[in-house]
């Protein structure tokens, strides 16, 4: 299978409701030509929603949507070139692998001759070359995965659509096929809109990540700017792990307990104002250093957690924050007790300051 041509695709006020409730919310969404696009949200968020209206199984109630330049939006999903992979795989049982890989390709009149060919190139690509004539019963969890995503691609469609394709499967499985089906996506090329709740999972995998939330996005960024400058409170706390210190925003910069931070990029916010803590982004001091913003905090719980350790500390106003430490011998031997007072620093750069109280 060729690296094909992809579509860019142009969401514009997608709204759906199921009664009372919004599943999209005036949705606007750009997803690049040939981009890894994921959207992260906690159950409920309206992803799947999002994804059969790419698809064309839900029509909303109102938007737009473009592949392209054309309309599609009262387009049949048959006659709109995108190939999906659903959370529960949707294999056809009664059917051998090819029989269910093939499948599509039927439908779309394919010629006989070119069939069997076809579905034998797509095994090889899901790295399940010679499993044609094997029952689907008689696949484990991680290969019906496979061949879901082989009869998705076999068409070869400009856009692919996954909705939590892995969630099924174990850590490990789910880890090594994250790596796979971005390599798959890199090698074909198509426009690609994943879904998943798991946040490492968009990181790892993602070009952008569009962050949803009661049908609205709410933030769409690459990986790392998105945990570095999260928009709200919301991204904040649903990438990563983070506590929130209240801040004033005055005339010299923004302060906490009386004493003016340092930060590198501070943004145009005014009154009540979050200081956004990430554990791994603190460092218990062994002297006060004045580069940084420094923090007294008393150490309640220290947690080793194998490849890290986590110092749970509490500040002098009751706010309770995590610091997250390396486990090496070194660090270990040295690292604080239940009881210490410690000196926390947290560098201007790494100081990120969240417009809402
Ligand atoms: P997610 O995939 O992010 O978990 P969904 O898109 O499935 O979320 O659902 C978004 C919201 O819309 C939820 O509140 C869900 O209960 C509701 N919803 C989704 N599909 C239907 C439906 N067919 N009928 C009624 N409510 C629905
Ligand atoms: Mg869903």
């Amino acid at each position: 299978m060729a690296r094909g041509a992809s579509l860019p695709i142009t969401i514009r006020q997608v709204t759906k409701g199921y009664g009372k409730v919004l599943a999209l919310d005036r949705v606007d969404l750009d997803v690049r030509s040939g981009e890894f696009l994921t959207l992260l949200g906690p159950s409920g968020s309206g992803k799947t929603t999002l994804l059969m209206v790419l698809a064309g199984f839900t029509r909303p109630d109102h938007g737009s949507l473009l592949f392209g330049e054309e309309e599609v939006i009262r387009r049949p999903p048959h006659k709109r070139d995108v190939g999906m992979v659903f959370q529960n795989y949707a294999l056809f049982p009664h059917m051998d692998v090819a029989a269910n890989i093939a499948f599509p390709l039927k439908l779309r009149g394919t010629p006989r001759a070119d069939v069997a060919r076809r579905v034998e190139q797509a095994l090889e690509l899901v790295q399940l070359g010679g499993y044609g004539a094997r029952r689907v019963d008689q696949l484990s969890g991680g290969q019906r995965q496979r061949v879901a995503l082989a009869r998705a691609i076999v068409f070869e469609p400009r856009i692919l659509l996954m909705d939590e394709p892995l969630s099924a499967l174990d850590k490990q499985l789910r880890e090594h096929m994250q790596i796979e089906l971005r390599r798959l996506h890199d090698r074909l090329g198509m426009t690609t809109v994943y879904v998943t709740h798991d946040q490492r999972e968009a990181l790892t995998m993602s070009d952008r990540i569009a962050v949803i939330n009661g049908g609205r996005i709410m933030q769409v960024d690459a990986p790392r700017p998105l945990y570095e400058r999260p928009a709200n409170r919301f991204v904040a706390e649903f990438i990563g792990e983070s506590t929130f210190l209240p801040v004033a925003a005055s005339a010299g910069g923004f302060a906490h307990a009386g004493r003016v931070l340092k930060v590198a990029a501070p943004p145009a916010a005014t009154g009540r104002c979050l200081l956004m803590l990430r554990p791994e982004r603190l460092r218990i001091l062994a002297a006060p250093d004045d580069a940084l913003n420094m923090l007294t905090a008393r150490v309640e719980d220290v947690v080793y957690q194998g490849d890290s350790v986590l110092v749970q500390a509490v500040l002098p106003d009751g706010c309770r924050i995590g610091v997250r430490a390396v486990s090496t011998a070194a660090a270990m031997a040295t690292v604080a007790r239940p009881g210490d007072t410690v000196t926390l620093g947290l560098a201007p750069e790494d100081t990120v300051i969240l417009g809402e109280g």
